[in-house]
């Protein structure tokens, strides 16, 4: 498990080495800002708070994110925690700065999470539609990541809140971004505080293989570092990966504890220079050892549905052991462990000492692409998540969920929760505010509709802006009772108050 306490000092350093020409002021200003918003505030583990901010900025440059995110990161719980508004924060770090710390607390609100399955999936789509911009996605993986890593010292009713919110919503979407290192921590973190003897029965279980393989492993390895040199397979890396253990408990499910069925306990890893190089060091493989049959997996021609690409293999090695291997570019490498969040790491380019060049010139190409067809503002708006694009999320003040159609009004609201609240609304208010009924509501917003048990039936100028189906319908069909009834009592030479 990763540190989790990093000194300024330690992120700078990191900076200094992952950006060319960093905006290292910048980053000491938007640090001394969070030190003096926080300052005093002690978090339950007993550190400094400033230490959370730190550690969430420190896991941003690691992942290679673009400067403003770092600072971000900094600034994140700034806004909630002091008197340092988001305006202070614009006026500060300017626009882009502001919109990500702004998106981060709007997405602090708190929400009644009930853990169905049906309910969970609406809530994965509002976190990715408030979210807006997928770098705001980012820093909540790496807030929620070093909160995990200091649930310990939460009450026992909030680890298990946390950890089941991280397993159900953060995980998944982790995994649909195709970010699978960011997953894999979230699933493993939280399955320890989930379900502990499980937990400790993987943890053992891998402890015992390591032991036992680790040397037959390594000199697998060694082996075949030789077989790629004899084949000119260059710039090659070979290593082994251990399975996680999230990722081990379901699969010892999926085939009933039966352990000799998972083949990929510890896999070889070989990450090489390009696709070519790929097959190659495939065919050298397939020529020295037997493959199983039916486990040979070719995700570089048919990559998965998140992008994920690879080869694997799992082959009857010499000393009679079956292992996985997973063969690889750098770049589908980085794509894999950071997924979506590969395209934007490094984006200023930099650091090129330790790094691949082969893989700088692939990405460059990828970014000259993009460069080539949007201009800065049009790159922004590429980041943003449009999938949900056409939905928007409200909350009841009670925290529930409320999924609507873009351009819906609390009268739409008001039918979702039920049709006698739609018939007999009056007002509400949105955000605490009064609001008339015609308002546009946004995701985000909390909306409380005003009823009055008097009012007979819904006013049929709501029809000129309710904008989903049911709501309409509703509408409709009670104004034409009302006509009905109002026809009705004409006839029967009764007088009766008009109202709506
Ligand atoms: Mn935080």
């Amino acid at each position: 498990m990763p540190e989790s306490t990093y000194s300024f000092k330690q992120l700078e350093n990191l900076v200094k080495k992952n950006y060319t020409n960093p905006d290292l002021d910048l980053l000491r200003r938007a640090y001394q800002v969070a030190l003096g918003a926080h300052q005093g505030k002690i978090r339950l583990t007993g550190e400094p708070f400033i230490n959370h901010p730190l550690a969430v900025a420190h896991r941003l440059a690691e992942m290679g994110l673009h400067i403003n995110v770092v600072v971000a990161g900094l600034l994140h719980d700034v806004v909630e925690d002091s008197e340092f508004g988001i305006e202070n924060v614009r006026e500060i770090f300017g626009d882009d700065i502001a919109s990500l710390v702004d998106s981060v607390t709007k997405l602090k609100r708190n929400v009644n999470y009930r853990g169905v399955e049906r309910y969970a999936e609406n809530l994965r789509k509002m976190f990715l539609a408030m979210a807006s911009d997928v770098r705001v996605v980012f820093m909540k993986f790496a807030d929620r990541l070093h909160n995990l890593q200091t649930l310990y010292a939460q009450p026992k009713h909030k680890q298990e809140r946390i950890a089941r919110e991280s397993l159900e919503i953060y995980a998944p979407i982790a995994g649909r971004l195709g970010m699978s290192e960011i997953k894999g921590e979230l699933e493993d973190y939280a399955f320890a505080y989930l379900q502990p003897k499980e937990y400790e029965r993987m943890k053992s279980i891998m402890d015992i293989k390591v032991r036992e393989k680790g040397a037959y492993v390594s000199r697998t390895i060694d082996l075949v570092e030789k077989m790629l040199a004899e084949a000119e397979i260059e710039n090659s890396q070979v290593y082994g990966r251990v399975k996680r253990l999230y990722s081990l408990f379901k699969k010892m499910k999926k085939y009933s504890d039966d352990l000799d069925k998972i083949y990929d306990l510890i896999a070889v890893r070989i990450v090489v220079s390009d696709v070519e190089d790929c097959y190659a060091a495939l065919g050298v493989l397939h020529q020295k050892w037997r493959p199983v049959p039916g486990r040979i997996k070719d995700y570089i021609a048919q990559p998965k549905p998140n992008g994920y690409q690879s080869l694997h293999t799992t082959m009857f090695t010499s000393e009679g052991e079956v292992v996985e291997f997973q063969i690889r570019t750098q770049e589908m490498h980085e794509l894999s462990e950071y997924g979506v969040a590969a395209h934007w790491r490094y984006k200023e380019g930099s650091g090129e000492q330790e790094r691949n060049m082969r893989w700088m010139e692939e990405l460059a190409q990828i970014q000259k692409e993009l460069a080539s067809k949007k201009d800065f503002l049009e790159q922004l708006e590429y980041m943003k998540i449009d999938v949900f694009n056409d939905r928007i999320f409200v909350f009841t003040p009670q925290g529930d969920v409320i999924d609507l159609p873009e351009g819906a009004t609390p009268v739409d609201f008001a039918y979702a929760i039920h049709s006698k609240v739609g018939d007999k609304c009056v007002a509400c208010r949105v955000n605490d505010v009064m609001r008339n009924l015609d308002t546009k509501l946004t995701s985000g917003d909390i909306v409380e509709i005003v009823t009055d048990k008097n009012r007979k039936a819904p006013n049929p100028d709501w029809l000129k802006f309710a904008r989903t189906r049911h709501a309409r319908k509703k509408i409709k069909d009670a104004t034409r009772n009302t006509i009905k009834g109002w026809f009705a009592d004409v006839l029967h030479g009764r007088e009766r108050a008009k109202k709506g």
